[in-house]
């Protein structure tokens, strides 16, 4: 058997070897079992069902989220002679009748389908009356509210162990913390499945955060100082990724936008062109990246902070796939944290809301870790290394405590002047003993704490205002004016009687370029 398997991966795939897991998990499910699979993206998952669709008998049955992953699967399996096809929304009425034709006389080895179709009434009864060799769910995390993408449409995914007993399901996914995985498997009742849970360490990646202050001037020095590579930048709005692109553009880089709202064939062209190396950035939303099999992107930076870390861990996975030292920026902005949070206020469900909330604070809890980064992002997927990774900003440049116990009173003590009614800005303003109108008109120039920190920059108490906030010394309204108030806790450091030091901010976006990794 062992053999016809390797026969059959160098025949049609080409391959001389499997990657890791990919043997047993072909095994397994060969022998007709479940399987559960976890595997970092890039690491070869669709093989794991490709292959045992191909060597048992009927045909295997794929579901998958997305209509453009289906296309781009199917051609690229006929174009190793496979047999394969799919059945969705963007079929033609007749297109849909010959893919079911072929079905239906057996000369289809691998049928894609989207979830919502597979679950009709209709083509249940079909496959009911055909030979089938397995039943692959893709992306299996969509089934699950705790993961990252959940889809209503998967939910009924659930019901196929029911209706077909004796038939194999694999369930795969790249992104499943713990919560996600346990829920994955029970919703579609894979109980007494294998799981086959491979690293999620990408060791090559060096993992980077700064605090975003002049994030377009932050970018640039980032993308100047590596002008030969290829990379992608992502911003969280469509509005956002056509701004950031026409300012890299203006400055003489080579970038192009990619998002949901661009034409079809401006997208498909953007790909195309960034796939051959004619254009080296693509400045995009979360909409870019899913199968791209693009292995020499060098570094990914994240414009604004991602909703979730499995968000974070897959777009900057896109990252070194060669295996070559690759970078993973992250501009963190305690401003984008508010947006993130007023958004996912607006959720209605409140289980989604808490979830969403969750998992913010936990991408949070990542940007503002003080020990190794690469330790908290697996520990998120349950695993804990040993050791400190060596190619993270922390580990290579440990944070510098320092002490802002007097600045943090100046600061605190000028948002009790200005009467707790104003936004960083004002009171910055006033710190710094600025002549602007607006604060001779409020009389502020007359206030004790004018132009007690006039030493300092703006950049600077920005910090350390944001760091009084995260820290809950400041409350910060969420409407338009971010109105900057005291809460209890302020007191006994503004008098003085407690001591507070903050990690020195990093701003500057790195050396020029990762050395290291494997
Ligand atoms: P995933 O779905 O886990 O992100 P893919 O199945 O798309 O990963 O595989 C990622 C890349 O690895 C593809 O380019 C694929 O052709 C390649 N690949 C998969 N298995 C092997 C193997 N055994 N040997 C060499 N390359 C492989
Ligand atoms: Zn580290």
């Amino acid at each position: 058997m062992t053999q016809s398997i390797r026969q059959t991966l160098k025949r049609v795939f080409g391959y001389d070897e499997f990657r890791p897991a990919q043997q047993e998990i072909v095994e397994c499910v060969l022998a007709g079992n479940d399987c559960f699979v976890l595997m970092p993206t890039g690491g070869g998952k669709s093989l794991c069902y490709q292959l045992p669709a191909l060597l048992r008998p009927g045909v295997g049955v794929v579901v998958s989220p997305l209509i453009s992953l289906m296309k781009d699967q199917v051609d690229a399996l006929q174009a190793c002679g496979v047999q394969a096809a799919y059945y969705n929304s963007s079929l033609s009425g007749a297109e849909a009748r010959r893919v079911l034709a072929q079905l239906h006389d057996g000369r289809l080895d691998m049928l894609y389908v989207a979830p919502e179709r597979l679950m009709g009434d209709d083509f249940l009864a079909r496959l009911a009356t055909l030979p089938l060799a397995l039943f692959a769910i893709d992306e299996a995390h969509c089934i699950s509210q705790w993961g990252h993408d959940f889809r209503p449409e998967y939910r009924q995914l659930g019901e196929l162990r029911h209706h077909f007993p004796a038939i194999p399901i694999i369930a795969l996914t790249a992104t499943a913390e713990p919560h996600t995985r346990k829920d994955i498997i029970e919703r579609l009742h894979l109980g007494g499945a294998r799981s086959f849970i491979t690293g999620y360490d990408r060791p090559n990646i060096r993992y980077t955060v700064v605090e975003k202050q002049k994030p377009l001037v932050q970018l640039r020095e980032f993308v100047q100082g590596r002008p030969d590579d290829a990379g992608i930048v992502y911003c969280l709005s469509r509005k956002r990724v056509d701004k950031v692109c026409e300012q890299l553009v203006a400055a003489g880089f080579s970038a192009a936008p990619y998002h949901a709202g661009l034409p079809d064939s401006l997208r498909r062209d953007v790909q195309e062109r960034f796939l051959f190396d004619k254009v080296r950035i693509i400045v995009a939303t979360v909409a870019f990246g899913m199968g791209i099999d693009k292995s020499n992107i060098r570094y990914v930076v994240h414009y604004d902070i991602p909703k979730n870390i499995e968000g974070f861990y897959q777009e900057t996975g896109r990252a070194g796939r060669d295996g070559l030292p690759a970078e993973a920026l992250l501009l963190f902005g305690y401003g984008d944290i508010q947006v993130a949070r007023g958004l996912i206020d607006k959720t209605t469900n409140p289980d989604h809301r808490r979830i969403e909330l969750h998992k913010l604070n936990t991408m949070v809890g990542f940007a503002e870790a003080l020990g190794c980064r690469r330790r908290v992002l697996l520990g998120y997927f349950g695993e804990q290394p040993q050791e400190d990774c060596g190619n993270c900003d922390i580990c290579l440049n440990p944070p510098e405590m320092i002490d802002i116990t007097e600045d943090s009173r100046k600061a605190l003590s000028c948002v009790f002047r200005v009467g707790q009614r104003f936004g960083a800005g004002h009171v910055i303003a006033v710190l710094r003993g600025s002549s602007q109108e607006r604060i001779v008109r409020l009389g502020h120039h007359h206030l004790s704490t004018y132009g007690i920190g006039a030493d300092r920059d703006q950049d600077y108490w920005g910090s350390i205002i944001r760091h009084l906030v995260q820290r809950g010394y400041l409350s910060q309204d969420v409407g338009d004016y971010s109105v900057l108030r005291l809460t209890d806790a302020a007191w006994p450091l503004l008098r003085g009687e407690r001591p507070l030091s903050m990690a020195r901010p990093r701003t500057r976006t790195g050396p020029p370029k990762a050395k290291g990794g494997t």
